[in-house]
């Protein structure tokens, strides 16, 4: 690695550039804010999966949010939505790396929850991939032990 940096350093000496060498270790913490500390906290609490509502323009965002994408208003109308909805799409994902909730084959989603009427992206369980449908309804599954996070949902199942 050292190589490689002095080599490209040389192929830069004649440049008027600035080069800087080091290593960056960044642990972090942020704040979910106002808005998703309470849409965290309902789903740790009492399993209410909770969205804004536009007074604009009616949209129903799940997760909440505090400003409508679309008309720019301050959204402080708090909706439960249910724990059905309907698959818009979905992908299935092999890859197996560090960033990843559980161990592949994972099948992500977009789900419609019924009252929502923005998709909400989680993880789809309990389904052979080969019955998969857009357009069938799925149902959160919580997690027993919640903690504050979007996997208290674990998953999405099929409706049945
Ligand atoms: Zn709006």
């Amino acid at each position: 690695m050292a190589e490689l940096i002095q080599d490209r350093v040389e192929k830069l000496k004649d440049l008027d550039v600035f080069v800087y060498h080091g290593k960056i270790y960044i642990p972090n913490t942020y704040t979910a804010g106002i808005v998703g500390s309470r849409f965290l906290i309902e789903l740790r609490d009492n399993k209410k999966i909770m969205g804004t509502r536009c007074a604009e323009c009616s949209q129903v965002y799940v997760p909440a949010r505090s400003v409508c994408k679309y008309c720019y208003a301050q959204l402080d109308d708090w909706v439960e939505v249910s724990d059905v909805g309907t698959l818009q799409t979905y992908t299935v994902d092999g890859h197996n790396n560090a960033v990843q909730p559980v161990k592949p084959p994972i099948i992500y989603g977009i789900i419609l929850l019924d009252g929502a009427t923005t998709g909400l992206v989680h993880m789809l369980s309990e389904v052979d991939f080969e019955k998969l449908v857009i357009g069938m309804r799925v149902k959160a599954v919580f997690a027993e032990k919640r903690v504050g996070s979007i996997l208290d949902i674990k998953y999405f199942k099929p409706l049945v």
